[in-house]
């Protein structure tokens, strides 16, 4: 039977996906590629989205390393600062794994049509398309919307399409408004604690 992938996915940029792969579960930070069977589910789930389901789909050292820099790239912008010069090369690197050239293809009916070659195998192919993602993000309109989820315990990141939304989903958002409503109600306690005095 294949294995599911236990983690969080919120629908968002690939590279941003890539950065939740280490997520927390009841205080507990879990690593969704610890192991080939959940990092081989993780890509299956987003195949529609990587190239990389199938037999030559990136090494997990490979996945683990191109997210420790999207990591640190994301975490810098999202904390004010410039992203590292070495995560950027590091992204770069993976982004070159699979350059491509435009190319016409000949056809017998019509006119030549536009086509790309791309010189790499599925599982090149598969990290360039998150590290350009990663590209994307640390340097187009994204850039701004990256977002880091306030509700407590939550290490996910998200973008901010919906603006005043401060959190990576409805689950979050519920359990961020229920810990203010308790910390609201242990405030009102001490304050009519102290009024009785
Ligand atoms: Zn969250």
């Amino acid at each position: 039977m294949p294995h599911l992938y236990e983690g969080p996915l919120r629908n968002g940029p690939i590279a941003v996906e890539l950065y939740n792969t280490l997520y927390a579960d009841r205080g507990r930070i879990i690593d969704g590629l610890r192991s080939e069977r959940s990092r081989a589910a993780w890509l299956k789930r987003l195949s529609g989205l990587v190239p990389a389901a199938g037999p030559d789909s990136p090494a997990r050292e490979d996945m683990v390393e191109l997210r420790g820099a999207v990591r640190r790239g994301f975490d810098a912008l999202v904390g004010g600062r410039l992203p590292p010069r070495d995560a950027v090369e590091t992204i770069n690197r993976f982004s070159v794994r699979a350059p491509r050239a435009p190319i016409a293809t000949w056809h017998p009916s019509g006119p030549p049509r536009r086509g790309e070659y791309v010189p790499a195998n599925r599982s090149d192919r598969a990290l360039a398309a998150l590290a350009a993602d990663a590209i994307d993000t640390l340097t187009g309109p994204t850039r701004d919307l990256l977002r880091a989820c306030g509700a407590p315990g939550c290490v996910l990141m998200f973008v901010e399409h919906r603006p005043r939304r401060h959190w990576c989903s409805n689950a979050c958002g519920n359990r961020a408004r229920q810990a203010r409503h308790y910390r609201r109600l242990a405030e009102q306690r001490r304050g009519g604690g102290r009024s009785t005095d």
